[in-house]
């Protein structure tokens, strides 16, 4: 008989974990709160705008095609993928701006036109060697369970981090090769995406500048909710018993281990192995008995937060590409805000207009814009969100006015705001979507295990546990719980 494994969430960790588990030939059930998949990858529908909820750059495709090709399906059947050119255009304080082209000829050609022959040549040497970190990476520290720190201790592949400048911090090691200011803020500011500042993230950390600026950024046509549907389908086409709208109140156990899932609805239902993957702590905190939480969850440091603007807009705005990065002039002053807790003075803003690529998504003539403002954490100093989130409003929409992109104010019709607060009521710990911190001691091994070490039959997946954060991460978290559940499973697992 098949294992019986209940996963708990349909977000993007959620749903490739479930994906793989059917593939494997277990008897999965998946429950998901919303009535929607994709979790944080989620989508917001009001008056003909289409709106995602979440991620908005879409890196590393081919973790979301494997997943199709494990049921002998093509992602191509289901999504249209676009990779994006420029996959970012970049506004500098000093009124000059810089496109991210979507290959690295053009980019070498935009920076010879921007910053000089000489840049776009040491262009090329920085990119070679973003490459090569990530081939020193990707197998052995990302796409790998660890059961304990001495699973890090392989002296050839620490050797050559080291000789990669892994070890230094990313802002140096970028500076070692790239001399434009400009080009150095566009090949460092991703050390925000894993909730710290390139001034103090290790080098290893600059390779999500290689998963999007070299590798590439891709839109999925309809926008990033997408995925999470066409997935949630794979699963289902694939025996997963996918219930929506289905909350779950508890984990059950007995003996140390997990028995059941409970659902708000008062339905028990038993499994050899449960799947977690609202974000990690709240898992411990509201589903596992209170002795199942390990002490280092209830101390972790959490990554700052953002707000988010969404704008349905009755015109399109002036001039701009899909996605548009803002960055302040004191760069590291608005992560030395960030990380202190504390509102930018200065801030650097995102604005992504998915309509870009794909005017569907608005009404006839109207455009989206997804303003998002990095925003300190809940831990941070106090802020009344409630009447603050009013506030933010108005100055996305005066940002995106002072920058030329149009009359903002004048032209929305639809609004809405989510700050820090918000998040926290959607579940996510210290109100940030963006999980705990990626510093050293939180990161592989130090990261929270997707094994919870007191209670056997409960694995983690998602954001807040190995490898870590963003749309490419937690794919690979599915892998990487899938595993877990099968160690655990044993001869079980697979369907006779
Ligand atoms: C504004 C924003 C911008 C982002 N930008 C990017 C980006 O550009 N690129 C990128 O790669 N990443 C980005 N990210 C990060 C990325 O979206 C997340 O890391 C990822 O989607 C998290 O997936 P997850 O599976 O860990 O969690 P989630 O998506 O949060 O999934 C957890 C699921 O569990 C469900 N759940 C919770 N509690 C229960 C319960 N009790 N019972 C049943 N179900 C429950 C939830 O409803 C949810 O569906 C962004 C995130 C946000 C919010």
């Amino acid at each position: 008989m098949p294992g019986r494994v209940v996963v708990v969430g349909a977000g993007l960790g959620g749903l490739a974990t479930a994906v793989r588990l059917a593939a494997s030939g277990a008897d999965v059930t998946l429950l998901e709160r919303d009535d929607r998949p994709g979790g944080r990858a989620g989508r917001i529908s009001r008056d003909g705008f289409e709106f995602d909820t979440g991620p908005s750059v879409l890196t590393m495709p081919h973790l979301v095609s494997e997943l199709f090709a494990l049921h002998g399906e093509r992602m191509e059947d289901h999504l249209h993928l676009r990779r994006l050119d420029p996959a970012y255009r970049a506004v500098f304080h000093d009124g000059s701006a810089l496109r991210v082209r979507g290959t690295l000829d053009a980019l070498e050609q935009e920076v010879r036109e921007v910053c000089g022959d000489a840049e776009a040549g040491r262009l090329r040497r920085f990119a070679a060697h973003l490459e090569a970190l990530y081939q020193a990476e990707y197998g052995d520290f990302i796409d790998a369970n660890f059961d304990s720190p001495l699973d890090l201790a392989k002296p050839r592949r620490i050797l050559e981090l080291v000789r990669l400048g892994g070890f230094r911090r990313v802002h140096p090691l970028v500076s070692s090769f790239l001399s434009d200011w400009r080009l150095v803020r566009l090949f460092t500011f991703q050390a925000m995406y894993a909730g710290m500042s390139p001034f103090e993230a290790l080098g290893v950390y600059a390779i999500i500048a290689y998963m999007d600026v070299i590798a590439g950024v891709y839109f999925p046509v309809g926008g990033i909710h997408r995925v999470s549907e066409e997935l949630a389908a794979l699963a289902v086409r694939a025996g997963v018993d996918l219930r929506l709208g289905a909350p779950v109140e508890a984990v059950e156990t007995a003996a140390g281990r997990a028995t059941a899932v409970r659902t708000a609805s008062g339905e028990r239902l038993g499994c050899d192995v449960v799947v977690l993957n609202p974000d990690l702590p709240v898992a411990y905190r509201d589903l596992l008995p209170p002795e199942a939480t390990p002490r280092r969850v209830t101390r972790l440091r959490y990554s700052p937060s953002c707000v988010v603007v969404h704008l349905g807009l009755d015109r399109p705005l002036t001039g701009a590409e899909h996605h548009n990065i803002h960055f302040a002039q004191g760069y590291e002053a608005s992560f030395d805000d960030l990380l202190a807790g504390r509102l930018q003075r200065d801030p650097s803003w995102f604005l992504t207009v998915p309509t870009r690529g794909d005017p569907a998504m608005a009404p006839s003539g109207g455009e989206v814009g997804f303003y998002l403002l990095p925003a300190p954490n809940l831990h941070g100093a106090p802020v009344n969100w409630d009447a603050q989130g009013p506030r933010e409003l108005r100055l996305a929409q005066e940002r995106i006015e002072g920058a030329g992109y149009g009359p903002a104010g004048d032209a929305t019709v639809v609004a809405s705001v989510v700050t820090p607060a918000d998040w926290a009521r959607q579940g996510m710990a210290a109100g940030t979507p963006f999980a705990a911190s990626h510093h050293f001691f939180q990161t592989g091994p130090f990261r929270p295990a997707n094994v919870a070490p007191r209670v056997s039959g409960v694995v983690f997946t998602g954001s807040g546990t190995v490898p870590g954060v963003g749309v490419p991460m937690v794919l690979v978290s599915g892998k990487l719980a899938a595993e877990r559940v099968l160690q655990q499973l044993g001869p079980r697992s697979v369907a006779s």
